[in-house]
């Protein structure tokens, strides 16, 4: 294997490198956790960033990742101010509509946001992501129209491994979450189209309930209402950074008469785990 050569780059930086191989040929390890963990500055103090030693395993992380879709054109097409302000939009509601759904965990990515939740929670992180694409359709998109700037969103369900990384001291102590769901859900918003839920079949498995599976029956210019199948399975057996072979794409928002009562329906199922 070829080394680093003393002539190659100055010691100050060299000795980073060395200092991190050593902690790499330690090994590591985990332990695994049922939860994503509520009091993240005990977590935190558990994970010391230079040592070797912990990462903690939660099975069946559940990642809901939202992603600005157009950002190029919009930086291209508008002034500086507001592209700030889109971002501020985009962004600061995402967070904040995660938070208000009492994700674990929430974080932001490139033009992205993204919130875990944990594996009892499937309609919690379903009910979270049509309130913030309900969001993007009628007050996001609609202000930007002109440079096709949207939302699409991924949800993927799987294992991660998660400990601090970065450089001692608060500010800088960063939780890496590595694993599928997050990588997986963020490939997955990159292949939605406008304002498409795009899920991994293993997530899309979670949902017997017709609140999650069937629309309300309410349709525009229809005098008969008719419950239909709210997600369509989408082939992506081609597409070979995915690791599984069918996708459910869900499109309709939350509806105007029922949408506040199916969200708290949702939320209701997940007590019952
Ligand atoms: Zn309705």
């Amino acid at each position: 294997m070829t080394k680093i050569q003393d002539s190659q780059m100055p010691s100050c930086f060299i000795e980073v490198i060395k200092e991190q191989i050593s902690i790499f040929k330690l090994g590591a390890s985990h332990q695994d956790l049922n939860k994503i963990p509520e009091d993240k500055d005990k977590f935190l103090l558990h994970m010391q960033p230079d040592k070797p030693v912990r990462w903690f395993k939660i099975s069946k992380v559940i990642c809901v990742f939202v992603d600005m879709k157009g950002s190029t054109q919009l930086t291209i097409q508008k002034e500086v101010n507001d592209v700030a302000k889109a971002y501020q939009l985009f962004t600061n509601t995402a967070i904040k509509l995660f938070n208000a759904f009492n994700a674990p965990y929430i974080d932001i990515k490139g033009d992205g946001v993204f919130a875990l939740f944990n594996s009892d929670q499937p309609h919690r992180a379903l009910a979270s992501a049509v309130t913030f694409k309900t969001f993007c359709h009628l007050e996001f998109a609609s202000r930007f129209r002109d440079t096709g700037t949207d939302c699409h969103i991924g949800i993927d369900q799987h294992d991660v491994l998660v400990r601090a990384l970065g450089l001692r001291g608060d500010a800088n102590n960063n939780e890496v979450w590595a694993g599928k769901p997050v990588n997986m859900a963020s490939k997955l918003a990159g292949l939605a189209v406008d304002n498409q839920i795009l899920a991994s079949e293993r997530f899309f498995k979670n949902f017997k309930d017709d609140l999650a599976l069937k629309s309300c029956g309410c349709k525009q210019g229809s005098p008969t209402p008719e419950k239909v199948d709210l997600w369509k399975p989408v082939d992506v057996s081609n597409k070979d950074f995915l690791d599984f072979n069918t996708a459910y794409k869900l499109l309709p928002n939350w509806c105007s008469k029922h949408g506040k009562d199916t969200c708290n329906a949702l939320l209701k199922l997940d007590e019952n785990n």
